[in-house]
């Protein structure tokens, strides 16, 4: 078994032809701001019209849709915790969320996914600290299984790709 291709890319995920992308969503999953708004943009009307049936989701809970209009063949919805001072809970509930998301990838054969950065835009959870967690919570996972073939971090900005390079650089020596 090949081991598993992790690494950090700059750009928009709604665009990347994976089996799957994660949705920082909010608990209602009706849609929001931020790269959730942008995946229910680009994915279309069905998208949130799933995503109604669904109930809801807890924080640090996943849930699977199609991913209609996107490249991506599926869509992971997840809700990271809101950042209060790290002492609430906050990276266990974030670990939560990337492990969670991979279970769910799993369970259905997809092997290749794109994470965004949960939390870390209006949740405001800080990118050094979030990226820590989602880069060990990946690693972890992979050593559990090997459904997944590639995974990617999908930054947003050359900021936050450089804090999930310098990680990743630093898990590889
Ligand atoms: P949260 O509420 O979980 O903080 P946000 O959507 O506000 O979620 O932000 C999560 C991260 O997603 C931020 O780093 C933000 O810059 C990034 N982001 C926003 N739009 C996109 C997009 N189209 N593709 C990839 N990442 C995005």
């Amino acid at each position: 078994m090949m081991p598993a291709l992790v690494h950090a890319f700059l750009g928009d995920i709604t665009r990347l032809p994976l089996d799957a992308i994660v949705n920082a969503a909010n608990p209602s999953l009706l849609g929001g701001g931020g790269v959730d708004g942008a995946i229910h943009r680009a994915a279309g009307p069905e998208l949130t019209a799933e995503c109604r049936l669904l109930g809801g989701c807890k924080t640090g809970e996943a849930k699977l849709t199609k991913g209609y209009r996107l490249p991506a063949r599926y869509v992971i919805h997840t809700v990271g915790p809101v950042w209060r001072d790290g002492r609430h809970g906050e990276p266990e509930l974030l670990a939560s969320c990337y492990r969670r998301s991979l279970e769910v990838a799993s369970e259905h054969g997809i092997r290749s996914i794109a994470f965004p950065g949960i939390s870390t835009g209006i949740y405001d959870y800080p990118v050094e600290l979030a990226a820590k967690v989602a880069v060990d919570a990946v690693l972890s996972f992979l050593v559990k299984s090997d459904s997944l073939e590639e995974i990617v971090f999908c930054c947003f900005s050359a900021p936050d790709l450089a804090v999930y390079e310098s990680l990743l650089a630093s898990e590889r020596s």
